[in-house]
């Protein structure tokens, strides 16, 4: 059996989520649907702050960029340990050692 990996975890129904709203820079809601289920938020809320502060709210995929996280999450939210994450601390290791000639 093949494990799903997802890049985020929607905070409304607290699913997996590969693509969907980015709420201020720290929140996500996977549709509008759950969008307008957050607290003091909605579809127009979202988009005066899309118009305002775009660099923090919007609607995007991740695309699986995994080399930069740390954790992932399981189709029902769980987090766990990105298998595919290749720490900085190993990375820079192996240059370190690449650099040396014995
Ligand atoms: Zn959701």
């Amino acid at each position: 059996m093949v494990i799903q990996y997802y890049s985020r975890k929607c905070d409304v129904c607290n699913k997996g989520m590969e693509e969907g709203f980015l709420l201020a820079g720290f929140e996500y809601a996977c549709s509008k649907e759950c969008l307008e289920k957050m607290p003091n938020y909605s579809w127009k809320t979202y988009l005066e702050d899309n118009a305002i502060d775009g660099d923090n709210t919007y609607y995007t995929s991740w695309e699986q960029d995994w080399n930069s996280e740390e954790t992932l999450f399981l189709a029902d939210g769980t987090e766990v340990d990105n298998p595919f994450f290749e720490s900085d601390l190993e990375l820079l290791r192996s240059r370190h050692n690449e650099g040396k000639t014995s």
